[in-house]
């Protein structure tokens, strides 16, 4: 589902109300990328960062990718709220191949931003893409100008006494920056499901968070019941939860079913979304989205 962006309602006022548009596309390149374990990879990218600004935690953006022969991705020429429609109007031959993507760090001294990316083969072009990025490589993102906005999803009620976490391998990054921004003291258990051994990370927290790592041990591309398993057998805390929730759909929604329906948690309080689904690809999902067969983001 595209995130959502303000458009100006008049032209004559496009300076003054740009600043007020939320998202806009910015042209970066790759600077560097970095194995971080045997189905992850890093890609740091530089260039126009300007006044790209993340809201940290599960913060989301629009990646878009060049096709094979294309030096730089095309993108829609309006950021505002019609960018979406422009990019679905153009050819899809043509246009840049968009995917949604997890802001893993941004820093400002050099301006860089890292996307951490799950391999799953050449299954795909954006794992394609990630697995041979070189420096210099160009990209499009579509990213946030303010902090708060409406890429982010982890929001905890003020009445939240505890957080329960929940990830696959494209999650993790968001998991890894949810811990980054709690604060100290804050009760979490969180489980995240991974490829293999060396894919398992150690995560920079304040938190009194409990991480458990579950390993699918094998070929990515398959949907397990580690987590869901692994949740219905733990002893949870007492006290008002707040659950967050991403990874391979069916996945998600198995656990969400567990946990609104077998343990009572109240639906408002689990926030949940499909990252992929196993046999569709994203242009799939996109155009389930938009017909309206399938909710795709917190539906
Ligand atoms: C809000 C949001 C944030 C996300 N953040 C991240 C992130 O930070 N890092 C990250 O790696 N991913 C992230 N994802 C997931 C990523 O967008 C998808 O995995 C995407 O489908 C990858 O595109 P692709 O071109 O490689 O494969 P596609 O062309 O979309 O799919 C091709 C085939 O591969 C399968 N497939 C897709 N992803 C996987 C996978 N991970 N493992 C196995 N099979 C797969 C599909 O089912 C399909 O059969 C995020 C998704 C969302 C919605």
């Amino acid at each position: 589902m595209a995130p959502a962006t303000s458009t100006p309602t008049n032209a004559s006022t496009r300076t003054k109300a740009r600043a007020a548009v939320p998202f806009r596309f910015f042209d970066l390149r790759v600077v560097r990328r970095e194995r971080l374990g045997p189905t992850m990879v890093r890609v740091t990218f530089g260039g126009g960062l300007d006044d790209l600004t993340t809201g940290g935690r599960d913060q989301r953006i629009k990646l878009f990718l060049p096709h094979a022969g294309q030096a730089a991705p095309v993108v829609p020429t309006e950021s505002g709220d019609q960018w979406f429609a422009q990019w679905r109007a153009m050819d899809p031959a043509v246009r840049g191949i968009m995917r949604s993507y997890t802001v893993s760090e941004q820093r400002r001294e050099p301006p860089e931003l890292d996307i951490d990316f799950a391999l799953h083969g050449d299954n795909g072009p954006a794992s394609r893409w990630a697995a041979r990025a070189r420096p210099g490589d160009r990209v499009t993102v579509l990213a946030p100008v303010v902090e708060d906005n409406a890429g982010i999803d982890f929001r905890p009620p003020a009445q939240t006494q505890w957080i329960l976490l929940s990830a696959d391998e494209t999650a993790q990054p968001a998991v890894a920056g949810i811990l980054a921004w709690l604060p100290a003291g804050v009760p979490v258990r969180a489980w995240i499901e991974v490829a293999t051994p060396g894919d398992i990370r150690t995560l920079p927290m304040r938190a009194d968070a409990e991480v458990t790592w579950l390993v699918r041990e094998g070929a990515t591309g398959r949907r397990t019941n580690l987590v869901v398993d692994a949740v219905r057998a733990a002893v949870l805390p007492s006290g008002t939860p707040y659950v967050w929730i991403a990874g391979e759909a069916g996945a998600v929604r198995a656990l969400r079913r567990h946990l609104v329906c077998g343990r009572g948690f109240d639906r408002r309080q689990v926030t949940f979304t499909g990252y992929w689904r196993l046999g569709a690809t994203d242009e799939e999902l996109v155009a389930e989205a938009v017909s309206g067969t399938t909710p795709r983001e917190n539906d």
